[in-house]
């Protein structure tokens, strides 16, 4: 029985194309747990995957989709068993394995999380690899002692995909959230996630001039790296840290080190695609504590697995607000 999945294809000149295309259980990697996929969703590395690879996917033909949510269909693994409701995200699946845009998924039982109570796979979906890292940042700035009532807290890249979670939780935290976007018209939905100040990217996107400024931000979730973080490190409160967790602007880091041998201020890197598994499942259950549901909802952009090349191409350039979540049925 064939089944639809996105096939990306590259020619001999090295030119990528992606179709919904059918494909078999046969054509599958091995694994030992098939899971009938019902959501995915479009993170910026899909946009990579989906296009030239950019230096994540090795082999082609090749299906993308960094992340997924289904029911198990068949399984060898212990864990899991037919009708179970699944989780995927990272472990480079949808890079050197094939992901989730696609009806069907064969993975490494090792790699899925259950899904979590309290959300379906559509909202599991909403969150994704995006809204995990999210999660994962905030986990890390509380862990170096960020707490509600220390000051605002800012978001870069906030109207993205991390950006919009981070805002969101942060702020059903009880957080002060400062959003940074280049898109002001986003500005209505950064304050419907939660976010108080609107930082225009211009304010904060110059490089570093003076190592030191005022005392601005109690934590940071940074998903821009660049000239940016650079200039965000100079800002912190004393003994303040930067959860970075990017590189939409960029993959440098222009800094000096003074802000962390004055005042204290700590960076701290997000991995979410090896992060081990007993992590993930504490994140996810946060996740679904806390997330206010119908903020995860205003995040949703609906599409189709033929949506897919489109979006793709869009979220490179920054164009994608909050989180795309894909039906692949
Ligand atoms: P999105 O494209 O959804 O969001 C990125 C946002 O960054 C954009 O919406 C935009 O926000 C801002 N931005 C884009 N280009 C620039 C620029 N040139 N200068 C300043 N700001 C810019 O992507 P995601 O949220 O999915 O991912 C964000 C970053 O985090 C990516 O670099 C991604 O690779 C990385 N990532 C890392 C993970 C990890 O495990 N460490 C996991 C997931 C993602 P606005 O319009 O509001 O300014």
């Amino acid at each position: 029985m064939s089944f639809n999945a996105l096939v990306v294809t590259r020619d001999e000149e090295g030119r990528t194309a992606a179709t919904v295309s059918h494909i078999t259980e046969d054509d599958l990697p091995p694994g030992d747990v098939l899971v009938a996929v019902e959501y995915s969703t479009v993170n910026y590395k899909d946009g990579l995957c989906i296009g030239s690879g950019g230096g994540l996917v090795k082999t082609w033909p090749h299906v993308p989709g960094i992340d997924f949510a289904g029911t198990v269909e068949r399984s060898d693994h212990p864990d899991y068993r037919p009708g179970d409701k699944v989780v995927l995200t990272g472990w480079r699946v949808g890079e050197i394995h094939w992901g989730g845009h696609a009806q069907k998924a064969r993975v490494r039982g090792d790699w899925l999380v259950p899904l979590p109570e309290g959300l379906t796979t559509r909202q599991a979906m909403a969150v994704g690899t995006a809204g995990l890292t999210a999660m994962l940042a905030i986990d890390a700035l509380e862990a170096h002692g960020l707490a509600p009532g220390n000051g605002p807290v800012l978001v870069t890249g906030a109207a993205g995909g991390v950006g919009s979670v981070a805002v969101a939780l942060l702020a059903a935290m009880g957080h002060e959230v400062a959003a940074v976007t280049g898109r002001p018209e986003t500005e209505a939905y950064l304050r419907e996630l939660g976010a108080t100040t609107i930082v225009p990217r211009a304010d904060i996107a110059e490089t570093v001039k003076r190592p030191l400024e005022s005392e601005t931000w109690a934590g940071c979730v940074d998903a821009v790296g660049g000239a940016m973080l650079a200039r965000v490190l100079g800002q912190m409160k004393y003994g303040a840290s930067v959860a970075a967790v990017g590189l939409a602007g960029g993959a440098g880091l222009p800094a000096t080190v003074i802000p962390f041998i004055l005042r204290g201020v700590n960076l701290l890197g997000i991995d979410s695609v090896m992060q081990p598994r007993p992590n993930r499942i504490r994140a996810w259950n946060r996740i679904a504590e806390l997330l206010p549901l119908d903020r995860l909802d205003a995040m949703i952009h609906p599409a189709t697995l033929a949506d897919l090349p489109e979006l793709g191409a869009a979220i490179l350039k920054g164009e994608v607000r909050g989180r795309v979540v894909v039906d692949v049925n």
